[in-house]
């Protein structure tokens, strides 16, 4: 029976990239009923709705999707669909895997961590107060008459709560994960040296959890601001990284320009029935419909996705064919290209070659299976 998926194409290079992963994916061979639904702008158009109810059912019907990028306008306009689908399906697990990939040119030799960020809370919960706001005004006058503190008249808030049980879930996840796949160390990054409350409850919660794993997985905290300089001087320091929601989105973008960019950073959000697979960029508005986008990080989403549902076989040789693409470097996104010149190849000429890689290797597979029963093998 065919795995039936909900496939969101998203915004600006989304439905090119998604199209791209979707045609991969396919060429696998694993049977994948697809159910296409917009978000975001398309949505709007359709529904008057960025995030539609249909779209939310699909994906609970589902229970997995593929998701391309939406756009959320800055400053005003509709709040991020990508914050409020995490929320509504209590996706509370964002995990980003980061790793080099031979061919791939960047200034490090070493990079395979993979960072999981708490998806649901901090200061990305969406309670804010504009300014002048009758309820901003009041809650300026509550803070003045309880904690003594002056805010200026003229502020917007916006409110960072961090809970006991949020904390606990995703930084038992991270050692969860890294028993599961073997790694050797999980390192919860903080401020708990200012932030004392929220961080420092992330913090008191993790010692208390990393205990619980004494002798299994090594582990240590870190400054926020000190880890991002140590990324960038010695990434080959760290493995699992788990992350309150706002510092797991810079670093996990700081992570991406480790291994090469944005291009080639999947990621997944997992929730404990739900998991939607996208990658850790956005939709590029300005690159939309130039055939341009890297469909790399994309892809490899796919490829979790295949892994999630143990479909091994599958992954493996679509991780391979993706890995040969880049390391020759013919088919690949200019991105990619460390040289000035032309560069010809787009996002759907980089999928072919991918899944010219993978036709290749199948028909070579089904050969070596024909010669084995020929001679009785
Ligand atoms: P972005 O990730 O869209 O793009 C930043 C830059 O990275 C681009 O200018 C481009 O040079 C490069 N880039 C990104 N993806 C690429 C790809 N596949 N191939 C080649 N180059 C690529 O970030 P942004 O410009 O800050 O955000 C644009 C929009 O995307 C915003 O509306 C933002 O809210 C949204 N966004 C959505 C998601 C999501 O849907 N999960 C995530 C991040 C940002």
């Amino acid at each position: 029976m065919a795995y039936q998926i909900t496939l969101i194409p998203g915004d600006g290079i989304g439905p090119e990239v998604a199209f791209a992963a979707q045609a991969c994916l396919d060429a696998t061979q694993v049977p994948i009923q697809w159910e296409i639904l917009p978000a975001g702008k398309q949505s709007i158009a359709q529904c008057g709705s960025p995030l539609s109810e249909n779209l939310l059912n699909s994906i609970k019907r589902n229970k997995i999707a593929l998701k391309g990028p939406v756009t959320t306008p800055i400053g005003k306009g509709h709040r991020s669909v990508n914050v409020q689908l995490r929320q509504v399906l209590d996706l509370y697990v964002n995990v980003r895997p980061c790793r080099i990939y031979p061919g791939i040119v960047t200034p490090f030799k070493r990079v395979d961590l993979v960072l999981i960020r708490e998806n649901t809370e901090d200061l990305y919960a969406g309670i804010e107060y504009a300014e002048g706001g009758q309820e901003t005004g009041d809650l300026i006058g509550w803070v003045r008459a309880h904690g003594g503190k002056t805010i200026n008249q003229d502020s917007a808030i916006s409110l960072k709560a961090i809970s006991r049980k949020g904390s606990e879930r995703i930084i038992r996840f991270a050692f969860e994960y890294a028993l599961k796949y073997g790694r050797k160390k999980v390192t919860a990054v903080h401020k708990a040296n200012i932030m004392k409350y929220t961080d420092g409850l992330f913090l008191d919660v993790f010692r208390k959890v990393a205990s619980e794993y004494q002798g299994r997985v090594a582990y240590e905290d870190q400054l926020v601001d000190s880890l991002c300089m140590r990324l960038v001087q010695s990434p080959e320091s760290y493995d699992v990284l788990v992350l309150p929601n706002l510092y797991g989105d810079i670093v996990s973008d700081l992570c991406a320009g480790l291994i090469g960019g944005l291009g080639v950073a999947p990621g997944v959000n997992l929730g404990n029935e739900i998991a939607v697979f996208e990658p850790v960029h956005g939709s590029a508005p300005q690159m939309e419909g130039q055939n341009k986008a890297n469909p790399t990080a994309m892809i490899l989403s796919g490829v979790l996705l295949l892994r999630y549902l143990g479909e091994t076989k599958a992954a493996d040789i679509l991780e391979w064919a993706v890995s040969e693409v880049l390391c020759e470097g013919h088919f690949v996104t200019c991105d990619l290209k460390t040289e000035a010149g032309v560069c010809r190849t787009g996002t759907k000429e980089m999928a072919d070659a991918i899944i010219q890689k993978m036709r290749f290797r199948q028909m070579e597979q089904k050969k070596a299976v024909c010669e084995g029963s020929k001679h009785g093998k």
